[in-house]
Parts: C-alpha cells; structure tokens; sequence
C-alpha cells in the first residue's frame, strides 16, 4: 500500500478539517494548522525534552516503528516514564502507564507528553489510545503527527472524541528530526542512505597493511552505525576480497535485529561460500540476471540500478541503509546523488600501495552533501556530510 507523498496532507486536512500546511525545513510535509500558535511553559518544555531524552534508548530497536517517549504528570510533577523500547515491546504511552502502575501511582487525570501522535490500530500492541482513555488521561501533548497511512490524525481524532483535551507541535521539529528516518520512509516510501567510509592517511583503502588501521573508536562508532541501521550495503568485489561478517559485534546488540546484509552483484559472482551466504544471518544478493536466486532489479549505468534497489527496500519497509563500500559502490551511489548522510574516517596509518577511496570534496559536494562538521575518533580525522537540510538525527548519533 502506498500512498503518493503529496496526498498525504490533504487526507491529513479532510480527517482534521485544518486547512493551513507548511513544509518543514527538514522537507518533511506536514501539517501546521494555524491555531497551533500555542504558548508553552518551560515546565511543558523541560516534559517533552524529557520524553524525546527516554525515546532515544529504543534507537536501532524499534524499526519500522519510529523511537517515542513519554512522559505522565500530575499536580505538576512526573510520574511515569515510558518509552517503545524494542519492536513488539509496549508503546511508549502503555510503557509509561505500566511504569504507574509499578509503583502503585495512579493516573487518573493525569497529562501525557508524547513524542508522537497516539496510534489507534490493532498492531503488535493494542491501540495507545485506549490505553490512554483506561488508565483516565485528561490531556495529552503531542509533538508531532503520525504520517503514517495507519495512523494518520485518527489517534487525536479518538481522543477528542473522547473528550480528552490535545495539543500538538510542542518540540515537534526536535521530535520529527529524531524520527527522521521514519518520517522519509512515511512521505517518500525509500530509505535514507548513509555512507560510511575509512582509509588511510593517503586516501588508500586496501593496501599490504594487514590488521585493523582505524581507531578502536572508530569502529565502535561502524557498529553503532549498523545498529541504528536496517541494512548493509555492499559491493560484491568487498565479498569476494574480504569475505567480511557485516554484523553487529563490537556494541552489545541490546535488542536489536542483526542488520540485513544486501550484496550488489549484478553478474552473480558470489561465492557459495562466503560468511554472509553460510552464518545463519539473513543476506540478499541483488543481480540483474534471470536467475530464480536472490532478488533480481535491471542494471544501472555500472551495476545494479540503485533508484530500483531504493524502491525495492523500501517496498519492504527499511528506511536506514548503511552503505559499506567499496570505492566503486560509493562512488555509484554520490554519482547518483542517493547518498543523504556520509562519515569518511581518516586514520593516520600508512597503508602503502593500493587502491584509493578518490572520496575528495567536489565528488561530495557534486552529490548534494555539505561538511556540517568533523571530529576526531581517537586519532583518526572524521568528517560527516549530510545532504542539504537534513540535520543529523540527535546530538549523540552515531
Ligand atoms: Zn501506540
């Protein structure tokens, strides 16, 4: 089921009855009806900063569903805290209430501050908003709508119904910015892409070194990467010549999915043999043959037409990807202007001879990508990109 991206606020204005919408300057188009012109306290403030502080624990945990927090008050002081924290766990109002509950706190007439719109269907879970009306919530405080097409104004719709008093746009660009692969994944049915890419002082990706040449930080922050990810992309030369895992070992996986693992390899040249074929892990080769194995997309200009491949994961609901390499894979994707994120880490290690990542700055800026900051990742130099108006999700990413 998808829905075009531009009748998604004018189904959101037929449910609503609002007629005003602005985009987002994060190009997200959403719904800002005009007499949302609210006047928040601090103390309003300091809740939903809060529960967009307790939504962050569910990142890498929770997709397809977006990470949301919540926070319960009463007589001006919290009371309970939830959060959704891993996908088929309680969402985050049915969190907060249980935290009540736990500790014998009652809620009734008690205010929700929520990350994000209540849902109002049957999923994994049963609808938050009936969890909300039960445990006799009188206000609730949403910083964003759900654009998801289940959702879509029906879980404000039901509790103003109900006679529960809403207000929304609290914190709400903060809010959609954390759920921001989310929010893509809602308008434009694609994941966003992030690349990420080492080499060594001279730019050389592989040479005679042998053993690890970034920092140990460095590549705790790759696997936090694949963590926060729903799959890895790479090229099948990296497959035939590294024979890597691309899994999640260096951070504790907590209660994430291992990501899937997606090889190009438009002529099949996989070896039955390699780890992501034979380690119990889920992997997909992408190939432009006629063959009945893996998942068969037409050919782009040098390999796998990567808008198909986009279309397809997105089909199946992944809204991060993580491109790995290598040089060719990253150069096809910039090329295509399809990378949204990128992190180059530059350790200081000489790798001697070999091929380079030729990531230089008028490739970046050519695909649309802007140097929004750099950091140093014990000793090794990092530079992030992100294309034009998409900030980075949270201060603490990746
Ligand atoms: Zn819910």
């Amino acid at each position: 089921m998808s829905l075009p991206r531009k009748q998604i606020p004018i189904i959101i204005q037929i449910i609503t009855g609002k007629p005003d919408f602005q985009t987002e300057k994060n190009g997200y188009l959403l719904p800002i009806p005009k007499d949302m012109a609210e006047v928040w306290s601090e103390f309003d403030i300091a809740c939903m900063n809060r529960a967009i502080g307790l939504a962050e624990r569910g990142r890498g945990q929770v997709s397809p569903n977006p990470p949301v927090g919540c926070v319960l008050v009463l007589n001006g002081r919290i009371i309970a805290e939830g959060w959704h924290n891993h996908l088929g766990d309680l969402h985050a109002e049915q969190a907060a209430i249980a935290d009540a509950e736990s500790r014998g706190v009652t809620t009734e007439g008690a205010m929700a501050y929520v990350t994000l719109e209540p849902c109002n269907h049957f999923g994994l879970t049963p609808p938050c908003t009936q969890a909300l009306l039960w445990a006799g919530v009188k206000d609730v405080i949403v910083a964003t709508r759900d654009p998801n097409p289940m959702v879509r104004g029906e879980g404000i719709k039901v509790l103003l119904d109900a006679g529960i008093s809403v207000r929304e746009g609290l914190l709400g660009t903060k809010a959609r910015l954390q759920m921001q692969s989310f929010m893509n994944w809602c308008e434009h049915r694609r994941p966003l892409v992030t690349l990420k890419a080492a080499m060594d002082v001279n730019g050389v990706i592989d040479g005679n070194f042998s053993g690890r040449f970034t920092s140990e930080i460095s590549l705790d922050a790759a696997h936090r990467l694949r963590r926060h990810c729903d799959a890895i992309v790479v090229g099948v030369n990296t497959v035939v010549k590294d024979n890597p895992q691309l899994n999640i070992r260096r951070v504790p996986l907590g209660q994430s999915q291992q990501p899937l693992r997606i090889v190009l390899d438009r002529s099949l040249r996989t070896p039955k043999s390699a780890i992501l074929l034979t380690d119990g892990g889920e992997t997909i080769i992408v190939h432009s043959l006629s063959d009945s194995q893996g998942v068969t997309l037409p050919s782009g200009n040098n390999g796998v037409n990567l808008n198909a491949l986009l279309d397809h994961l997105g089909d199946r609901g992944i809204q991060d990807i993580l491109v790995e390499g290598g040089a060719s894979v990253w150069k096809q994707f910039l090329e295509e202007k399809l990378v949204d994120r990128a992190i180059i880490i530059q350790s200081s290690v000489e790798l001697g001879e070999g091929p380079k990542a030729n990531l230089d700055a008028t490739l970046m800026e050519n695909a649309g990508l802007n140097m929004i900051g750099t950091s140093n990742w014990g000793g090794d130099n990092v530079k992030f990109w992100s294309r034009s108006n998409l900030e980075w999700p949270s201060n603490e990413w990746p």
